[in-house]
């Protein structure tokens, strides 16, 4: 792993204080990636997490397409290939657990060199790489920004008030800096239809890299290895009217998802009864943050903070990588202009979120079939298309959108 903070990444003649002290709120993927280039570009970068350490937790994510280029250049793309999760395929299964059709991984991959890894090990890697180059602050959150001329004043809920040259939200789909300096997440935030729940059990289903999936009307739950087998994730998808909790009550949100798939078959009362006691329990609405400006004087976002396209994409961790790449790039190129560097972030970034984003509302349509005889179709193709001559074909162009929509930015050579 490269050192985050290079002499040779600095402007010529400026300290690291004199580049400017931003302050990140959220060490997420998107945080910790800026927190590392801001670093390498000569900034001062403080991370505020409200978690009393890196989140742990979430399914797998993928990082693909220009994303690719943002690891390799933070010198971080081998560790990802070697923690990536390596699942060989998937099996779906009727309540009963009989197996209904079989589908090896390399089927439907978008890319090969593509990075599938568990959410909590990219954040981990992150970490390791952002450590030295960033004052960490965790167990706390920003309750309020007020610019002031030349600075932004800084107050939260533990530490005492500070002021930083910039702030920058990285703090995902319910984004305090942004509910503070933009207004609440209502404006901003559209809900596609569906709720996600996953978190982690023992591997007990004796998964081998491998998935087990079933589908019931409007719901699906995903059993799947991780960790070299040594453990699984469970992965709860319903369909739902928006609902009404709070988003930092996990008992409440425990309860909706047991509410939600009560009666189930398969493992279902199984994993559930397992729920309370599991860690990592990620449970949130599957949303897309849309706004037609990311920043507003000394104060931009990043990552899900202002422009979530949802799980549906599968493209929030790469978006998240590239947007922080690019902001910080921004940032280095605008020599103090902060109003010139978060124009340049959004110009450059705003075609590729919007295609990435659309990628989510046509998942959207289809992702959980409604009723029995959509699941009996969906079956049907899942098992008879293996076996399609022109396979390929068909695979390669359900996959096109994705891999044009996650390569369409161009990355210039960091000078950091
Ligand atoms: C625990 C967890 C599990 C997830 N699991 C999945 C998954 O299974 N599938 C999927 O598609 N996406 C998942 N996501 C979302 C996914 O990680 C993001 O879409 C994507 O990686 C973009 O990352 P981000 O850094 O912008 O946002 P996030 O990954 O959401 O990171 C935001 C960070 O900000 C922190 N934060 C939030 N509020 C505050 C605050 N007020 N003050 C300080 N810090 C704050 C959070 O704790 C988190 O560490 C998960 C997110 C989290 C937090």
């Amino acid at each position: 792993m490269s050192p985050p903070a290079s002499a040779a990444g600095r402007a010529p003649g400026l300290s690291r204080a004199q580049r400017g002290n931003v302050l990140i709120s959220g060490a997420g993927p998107a945080g910790l990636t800026l927190a590392y280039w801001l670093s390498r570009h000569g900034f001062c970068p403080t991370v505020v997490e409200r978690a009393p350490a890196p989140r742990d937790g979430g399914q797998a994510v993928d990082i693909r397409g220009a994303a690719i280029g943002v690891a390799s250049r933070a010198g971080i793309l081998g560790a990802l290939r070697q923690a990536r999760t390596r699942t060989r395929g998937m099996t779906y299964v009727t309540a009963t657990g009989k197996h209904l059709a079989s589908m090896n991984a390399a089927f439907g991959v978008v890319d090969p060199a593509d990075v599938e890894i568990v959410r909590g090990d990219l954040v981990d890697i992150l970490h390791v790489a952002a450590r030295s180059g960033a004052e960490y602050i965790f167990g706390d959150s920003v309750t309020g920004v007020a610019e002031v001329p030349g600075a932004v004043e800084v107050t939260f809920e533990r530490a005492a008030p500070r002021t930083f040259d910039l702030v920058i939200g990285a703090d995902g789909l319910h984004s305090k800096v942004r509910a503070v300096a933009f207004g609440p997440e209502s404006q901003f935030a559209r809900y596609l239809g569906m709720y996600l729940s996953v978190f982690t059990v023992p591997n007990d289903l004796g998964l081998d890299y491998w998935q087990l999936i079933h589908v019931a009307p409007g719901k699906s739950v995903t059993v799947t290895s991780a960790r070299g087998n040594t453990e699984a994730r469970a992965i709860f998808f319903f369909a739902s009217p928006p609902l009404e909790y709070d988003h930092r009550d996990t008992g409440q949100q425990q309860e909706l998802l047991e509410t939600a798939f009560a009666g189930q078959g398969w493992q279902i009362p199984r994993l559930l009864a397992a729920m309370r006691d599991a860690p990592g329990f990620y449970f949130d609405s599957v949303s897309q943050v849309r706004m037609d400006n990311w920043s507003a004087g000394r104060v931009t976002l990043v990552g899900d903070a202002g422009y979530c396209p949802s799980p549906l994409s599968g493209q929030g961790t790469s978006l998240a990588l590239v947007g922080a790449y690019v902001l910080a790039a921004e940032l280095q190129n605008a020599d103090g202009d902060h109003g010139a560097a978060f124009a340049g972030y959004q110009r450059r970034m705003r075609d590729f979120v919007a295609r990435n984003q659309q990628i989510a509302i046509g998942n959207a349509k289809r992702f959980i079939p409604q009723t029995r005889r959509q699941i009996w179709l969906q079956n049907q193709t899942l098992k008879t298309l293996p076996y399609l001559p022109g396979k390929k074909l068909v695979l390669d162009l359900a996959t096109k959108g994705v891999r044009e929509a996650a390569n369409a930015i161009a990355l210039e050579q960091s000078p950091g």
